[in-house]
């Protein structure tokens, strides 16, 4: 693909625009106004010369980069484009206004592309009457640095459009995977857990935040903990996925958003970006803002041993209780809904586990996890966590229930 549209000068339009024109395409770049259009070129500009400073771009590249990008303020004369990718704000009326006019200004064979992360791409694409080239690219914040990109099929993708998809995607050096039309599709469903399990535990009193970040990096190997990932996303743009997530999958009570989050965003504690978040971010002392009231927890016998048994399988040796616990029921919950999402058909494993190690930098695949740690002790850890929690909400996907 040489020539593209992207429609959205923000955040991730922006960030798609710079990487498909550092990869040599023609980009047009297209947002409301002429201020915000100028603004983005200057952010652009910024950031391409930041790559200049650290060596990863000359000069004469930058310029080239940067005279490929072709603002301009309506969506018209888009006959050239053969793939149009749109990253306007999360409203599925602005969406479709934006997808019916991308179908009159592109050419009949132009790829029609939504970076949303939590509508349906079924419905954005109902403003189009050839439905079947409107696909899903989701790519993850910052665009021209995280490598995943998630290539989702409507109900009347075609193949040919979701493959070349695929292949522009990849031809920019990213990994895309392929993922169904679902909410959350592979990332924001899958990863879930991590945030809400975690969660629940501070508001349980067993850890708290620096504890159980302190046990997923450290013992866990993940390259951050739920608590300073979300202060590092925004807990207001986080708290926004869950919520989007449980409405879409008709309440379920394991991806219930949390009240301990829910009061921190309504008090505008939004992580780093406000100074505060489950953290307090003052002169480069960076603080548990979040106190809890720990309490004392009893696990059960057949508790202690199926979470020492997950967690040794999964790699963490010599866990105290509390650690143990506490990593069990985090990487327990990730893990049963990458099952949840390989019985949906949501994805391959393979897929799932590549999305979850290139879209939020995991250590393992939770699938391969699974695999190591033997899908019987993982039915074991579900089963038993499932009776403790009294809500259901472990109970064993399909994929470990009939794991053997
Ligand atoms: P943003 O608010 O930074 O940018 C949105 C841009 O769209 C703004 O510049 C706005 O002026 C422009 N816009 C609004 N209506 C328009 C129209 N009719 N025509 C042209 N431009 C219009 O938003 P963002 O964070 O870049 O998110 C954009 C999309 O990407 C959303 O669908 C979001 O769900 C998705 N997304 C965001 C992230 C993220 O981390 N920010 C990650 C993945 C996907």
């Amino acid at each position: 693909m040489r020539e593209i549209a992207v429609v959205g000068a923000g955040t991730m339009g922006a960030g798609i625009a710079q990487l498909a024109a550092q990869q040599g395409c023609t980009v047009r770049l297209i947002d409301v106004s002429r201020e915000v259009l100028d603004r983005a070129m200057q952010e652009l500009e910024r950031q391409l010369g930041r790559l200049v400073e650290k060596g990863k771009l000359s000069p004469a590249e930058r310029d080239v980069t940067i005279h490929r990008i072709r603002p301009q303020d309506a969506i018209r004369d888009l006959g050239d484009v053969e793939l149009a990718v749109e990253a306007v704000v999360e409203q599925m009326d602005i969406k479709h206004k934006v997808f019916s006019s991308l179908a009159g200004a592109c050419s009949p064979s132009a790829i029609l592309a939504s970076n949303t992360s939590s509508l349906s791409i079924t419905q954005i694409a109902e403003a189009v009457e050839d439905r079947s080239r409107v696909v899903g690219m989701h790519f993850f914040n910052p665009a021209p640095i995280m490598p995943l990109v998630e290539i989702v099929a409507g109900r009347e993708s075609a193949s040919t459009a979701t493959d070349q998809a695929y292949e522009a995607a990849r031809t920019w050096g990213k990994v895309p995977v392929h993922a169904k039309d679902t909410p959350g599709f592979i990332v924001n469903r899958v990863a879930r857990g991590f945030y809400l399990e975690a969660l629940r535990l501070l508001g349980e009193g067993v850890a708290g935040v620096d504890e159980i970040d302190g046990i997923m990096r450290l013992r866990g190997g993940f390259r951050m903990g739920p608590f300073e990932l979300m202060d590092l996303v925004g807990l207001d743009v986080n708290l926004a996925v869950s919520t989007s997530v449980y409405e879409q999958f008709g309440q379920a009570v394991r991806f219930k958003p949390h009240e301990i989050q829910q009061r921190l965003v309504s008090e505008g504690h939004h992580g780093r970006k406000t100074g505060r978040g489950f953290y307090v971010y003052e002169n480069d002392a960076v603080l548990p803002a979040c106190p809890v009231d720990r309490r004392s927890f009893q696990l059960t016998p057949l508790l202690s041993d199926v979470t020492q048994a997950f967690a040794h399988g999964a790699g963490v040796d010599r866990a105290s209780a509390t650690e143990g616990y506490v990593f069990t029921r985090i990487l327990a919950a990730i893990i049963n809904e990458a099952g949840h999402a390989l019985s949906d058909g949501v994805a391959t494993a393979d897929d799932i586990d590549l999305a979850m190690t290139k879209g939020t930098n995991y250590p393992k695949g939770p699938l391969a996890w699974a695999q190591a740690i033997g899908p019987r002790t993982v039915r074991g850890a579900l089963k038993a966590l499932n009776e403790a929690s009294g809500d259901g909400r472990y109970a064993p996907a399909k994929y470990f229930a009939e794991a053997s």
